[in-house]
């Protein structure tokens, strides 16, 4: 790629999506963090993760015959299968000790190059039986619970990275404000026994150089925010009076995690352009840069399109640029390809439900997490019109999946309000809803649908990145104009926009009648009638959005703006000297 100062990238991240059958991770923030791990392997990034074991996972999702989710543990075990890193750290909980060790996931790039991902846990007979639970549950547990784990993540992190020889060139990534109490480790560090009374600016520089930060949610929720009568206890004295002086608690009393990485950070950003904008005005006093979201290529591209890439542009796995060159792939070959993809997901419906969605009807696909702003059931608003539509335009089914948050009834609503509406819809128009959405059915649903539905409740996707996916397996989108999509539309050429304005006001009713407008006028008459047309808006998802939507471009801008900016501009220095 370039020339790479000899620092290694420690990625810092509560979820990171490593594989089907290893449960750490919720959506779409383990997903790219597992993305970004992969395409740092491909490229040689000399980067280590840090994450947490989470031995019983997020949650296994159940649906009953209404809809209603309940939830089981979804227990792993890493004896076995990864390997115990040679060392032992510990950090203080609520005055204890709390042993860690950490366990070894190796990521292994094209080119065999490996990004070691460090997996924390507490489940130690030396720990008491509260604390060998603190690496169990993602986003589980209380307030209390989850400072802890934060604690264990970041000041665990930082120490577990110190313990197994990373030293002295280190960059640190803070993958969302969950693991910004690594910057506390590194002050600490950096102040080497001297008082928090002693904490000059200095001190916070040093540490500032060595950190990047990127915030991804604008939705409040997303922002940790722990009590001042909740830190002192669990973090004690010394690190509460550490963060005071640091200016880290606010007037509120309270530790936001997110400004406290925003103030250990030489560089901020966001993650869609527009979501750069919505950070910078939610943090007027700190500068935010943008880089967009991608997905890792390889992993999203199912398999007749891997045979196809591999056979027309062979150089994509390497290069994820040249799936530009699919722009001359004939369409015949990305309609067989797709058909395929089609295939393999209808055939993993039935055998999951027993449902037999026909292989020749228009399939819509909408899956993510589960919750109010993505507004899952907004295309159920009106049935009748829905209905109209279908015997008018032609025939549609749609395919749902997604997990709710155990404690989000809004977004639990959502689903029982999704399957009340397949029950009316039935016969005409079939839905079904995937129970237990997770990584092997996120990549046959967003590969096998014809379209890609997404309408969050603007400005609150930050990006969304399952569209990406899509768009890389030649499935346009049909999207509200938030987050990745802003920059990836191209109208009628990529996909289609719900809604003709991409100002950040949401407009929720000029929204439901577009949505209907485009299926009715513009993409099922395009899909049934005008086949060639419909392979070229599929055509175009893979040239211009697949090979920019991806991990691959988004880490070198990392390098190149936020990790190493100074290296950056000495090789444009150098290729303007020759
Ligand atoms: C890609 C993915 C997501 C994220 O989807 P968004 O469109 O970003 O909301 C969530 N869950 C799984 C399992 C995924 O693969």
């Amino acid at each position: 790629m370039f020339e790479l100062p000899n620092a290694t990238i420690a990625y810092f991240s509560m979820e990171i999506c490593l594989e089907q059958e290893i449960f750490t991770y919720s959506g779409g923030l383990g997903v790219l963090a597992g993305d970004t791990l992969r395409s740092a392997a491909d490229l040689g990034v000399p980067m280590v993760g840090v994450t947490l074991l989470h031995r019983k996972g997020y949650f296994r999702q159940h649906l009953d015959a209404n809809g209603q989710q309940s939830e089981s543990p979804e227990e792993w075990r890493p004896d076995g299968r990864l390997e115990q890193a040679p060392a032992r750290i510990s950090v203080e909980i609520d005055g204890r000790t709390v042993q860690v060790r950490a366990w070894r996931y190796p990521v292994r790039g094209i080119n065999g190059h490996v990004v070691p991902v460090y997996l924390l846990d507490t489940d130690l007979p030396e720990n008491t039986e509260w604390d060998r639970t603190l690496t169990d549950y993602l986003y589980g547990g209380d307030n209390h619970y989850r400072l802890a784990q934060e604690i264990v993540l970041g000041m665990g992190g930082a120490a577990m990275l110190h313990a197994l020889g990373y030293d002295d060139e280190m960059r640190y990534h803070i993958n969302e404000g969950h693991a910004a109490l690594l910057t506390l480790a590194l002050l600490e560090r950096q102040l080497a026994g001297r008082k928090h009374w002693d904490v000059n600016d200095g001190d916070i520089e040093a540490v500032r150089r060595q950190c990047v930060f990127t915030t991804h949610t604008p939705v409040p929720a997303g922002h940790d925010r722990f009590p001042e009568s909740l830190v002192r206890p669990t973090l004690g004295n010394d690190y509460t009076e550490l963060l005071r002086a640091a200016h880290c608690i606010g007037d509120d009393g309270a530790l936001n995690m997110t400004y406290l990485a925003l103030r250990f950070s030489r560089y901020v950003n966001g993650v869609a352009m527009r979501h750069r904008e919505i950070s910078q005005s939610m943090f007027p006093n700190y500068p935010v840069d943008s880089i967009t979201n991608g997905v890792h290529a390889f992993t999203w591209t199912s398999e007749p399109f891997r045979e196809l890439f591999d056979r027309r542009i062979p150089e994509w796995r390497y290069d994820n640029l040249y799936l530009r060159y699919a722009i001359d792939i004939p369409l015949d070959e990305i309609r067989e390809a797709h058909a395929i993809a089609k295939r393999a997901l209808l055939e993993e419906v039935a055998r999951r439900t027993g449902v037999r969605l026909d292989p020749a009807v228009f399939t819509i696909g909408f899956a993510r997490r589960a919750t109010p702003y993505k507004r899952a059931d907004l295309i159920f608003t009106d049935i009748a019109r829905l209905r109209a539509i279908a015997t008018a335009a032609g025939p549609l089914q749609i395919i749902f999946g997604g997990k709710a948050h155990p404690r989000d009834d809004g977004g639990k609503a959502l689903i029982r309000h999704i399957f009340e509406a397949a029950r009316a819809l039935e016969p005409q128009i079939r839905v079904v809803y995937l129970e237990n959405y997770e990584m092997d059915i996120a990549a046959l649903l967003t590969a096998g649908v014809d379209l890609w539905l997404n309408n969050p409740m603007k400005p609150l996707e930050a990006s969304g990145t399952s569209g990406m996916k899509a768009a890389l397996n030649g499935v346009p989108s049909l999207s509200v104009l938030d987050g990745w999509w802003i920059e990836g539309h191209v109208e009628g050429a990529t996909g289609w926009a719900i809604g003709s304005s991409d100002a950040a006001e949401p407009d929720p009713e000029g929204e439901v009648r577009d949505l209907y407008a485009k299926l009715e006028q513009v993409i099922l008459p395009m899909f049934y009638q005008r086949h060639t047309e419909y392979a070229t808006v599929m055509r175009h998802a893979i040239a211009l959005n697949g090979s920019f939507f991806n991990t691959q471009r988004m880490l070198e801008q990392y390098v190149r703006n936020a990790y190493f900016p100074a290296t950056a501009v000495m090789i444009e220095r150098e290729e303007v000297a020759r």
